[in-house]
């Protein structure tokens, strides 16, 4: 009898365990087994991730990373627009098996996923009409745009309480709203505005040496999806290691690029 009790006592933990592990989830497995990667990413700020003009597909630093870790599980890409703010409700709800989309790591949003080391570091600045804002005094009970769901939201309230945030969809809506001046700057991390800046009138406006914020981009990945995470962390130390990060770094940052800056940071191993 007591045998009996044992083993329906050890099948019960059993199927407890794996009930528990199945919860967690198993994109490594999920994602080989259905061929294909499905990652979330931003689809109007180059250089990160762009409708490219002639290909009509989307490019850029974050979906070459995506490419490259599908490249190694040997599966295709399929490639979801996000925002800033549905990015971790799509990771969560399983419509995206990661992020790919200029986000920070944060331990906030660390409570709700995942990230990979760090694949990106930049910081927040302002991109404003040229010749218009020295300093962070200048946009005090000034109107300034950004991203809802964003760290630049919550920096630029915390650096200029006085200053009106207003909150858009996209970055791009930000900048629009600059053009017809309806806010005096955007703000958001240096590497999306060197982007916004490439599209307007030459000379016309500028990104002021004024920095509020460190920004470590991480790829978002499932809480608890610890294989996952391991694969992930595994491809891209590698690809820092040969070589391929810094090219990549450099397709889309590089001398030649609309957006040149320098890499101030290697791919290493999270502490
Ligand atoms: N890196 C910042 C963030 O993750 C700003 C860029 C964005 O909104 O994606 O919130």
């Amino acid at each position: 009898m007591r045998k009996t009790v044992t083993i329906v006592l050890s099948f019960l933990l059993i199927a407890t365990f794996l009930a528990g592990a199945s919860l967690a989830g198993d994109t490594l497995a999920d994602v080989k087994a259905k061929g294909v990667l499905v990652a979330g990413v931003k689809d109007s700020l180059p250089p990160f991730g762009y409708v490219d003009a002639k290909t009509r597909t989307i490019v850029g630093y974050d979906i070459d990373f995506v490419k490259a870790i599908a490249n190694k599980l040997g599966v295709k890409v399929e490639l979801k627009p996000v925002t800033s703010a549905t990015r971790m409700p799509q990771l969560q709800e399983g419509n995206i098996d990661i992020i790919a989309a200029t986000m920070t790591k944060n331990p906030e949003r660390a409570k709700v996923i995942d990230f990979s080391h760090t694949y990106f570091l930049t910081g927040q600045k302002f991109l404003t009409k040229t010749g218009t804002v020295k300093s962070l005094k200048d946009l005090e009970g000034k109107k300034i745009g950004t991203t809802k769901g964003s760290t630049s939201e919550q920096n630029a309230k915390k650096a200029i309480p006085s200053a009106t945030i207003l909150s858009f969809d996209d970055y791009p809506q930000g900048v629009l709203a600059l053009t017809q001046g309806k806010v005096v700057a955007v703000t958001t991390d240096e590497s999306i505005l060197a982007g916004l800046l490439a599209k307007l009138p030459k000379g016309a406006y500028e990104i002021p040496d004024i920095r509020i914020s460190d920004e470590p981009y991480g790829l978002g990945i499932r809480k608890g999806d610890t294989n996952f995470l391991n694969f992930v962390n595994q491809t891209i130390l590698e690809m820092e290691k040969s070589g391929e990060a810094a090219k990549i770094f450099d397709r889309w940052f590089g001398p030649d690029s609309d957006t040149p800056l320098k890499r101030n940071f290697t791919i290493t191993a999270d502490k």
